[in-house]
């Protein structure tokens, strides 16, 4: 049982990332970048809304992601866990995301951060958007989401780090091994998988 998140810049590998941790820690990876993308898809009213911020590469306006994940997690997957990756991203979600854990009388036991090089992940993101045709990975898109995630995301670290919640691990190198690096980390935290 462990609830975490994925903290870091676009680019640094937090959905392939969360989707194997979550296998090997038998949780639930939850992205609000897919859940997102699926309602865009989808073209649900959420969809619609979402997409003029996500083709920016600016964020989704907190109400609407907070009462997302909100949801998300009364699911019953949910009770023994969960991985969310790419949330909370502001200092509100934060706040918000502690206030749903509250009224479980639940808290988070750790923030895994992936650091990544900006000029390696604007190249990986690259090689993303001309595979996957993700339309918010052009180049001036994604130098926005750069922008913007230092502006509103960074400071999480800090939050998370006075609250010795934070693990910090490099990004870079294969994905095993990436893995491997995180779940040494979570084991020395004493969360074994
Ligand atoms: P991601 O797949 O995590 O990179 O998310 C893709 C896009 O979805 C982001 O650039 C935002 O526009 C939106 N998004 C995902 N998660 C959040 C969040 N926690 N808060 C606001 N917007 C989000």
């Amino acid at each position: 049982m462990v609830r975490m998140l994925l903290v870091g810049p676009p680019g640094a590998g937090k959905g392939t990332q969360a989707a194997r941790l979550g296998e090997i820690y038998g949780i639930p990876a939850i992205s609000t970048g897919d859940i997102f993308r699926a309602n865009v898809r989808d073209e649900t009213p959420l969809g619609v809304e979402a997409k003029r911020f996500m083709d920016r590469g600016e964020y989704v306006p907190d109400s609407l992601t907070n009462a997302l994940v909100a949801d998300r997690l009364t699911h019953d997957d949910c009770a023994d866990g969960f991985l969310l990756d790419g949330y909370p991203r502001t200092l509100d979600q934060v706040r918000a995301l502690d206030e749903m854990l509250n009224a479980q009388g639940e808290s988070l036991d750790v923030v895994v951060e992936l650091l990544a090089d900006p000029d390696v992940v604007v190249e990986r993101i690259k090689l993303r958007g001309a595979e996957q045709g993700r339309s918010d990975d052009s180049e001036e898109v994604v130098r926005n989401r750069l922008e913007v995630y230092r502006r509103e995301t960074s400071p999480l670290v800090e939050v998370y780090g006075g609250r010795d919640l934070l693990v910090s691990v490099d990004g870079l190198g294969t994905i095993p091994a990436v893995t491997d690096r995180i779940v040494a980390a979570l084991t020395a935290r004493g969360f074994g998988a």
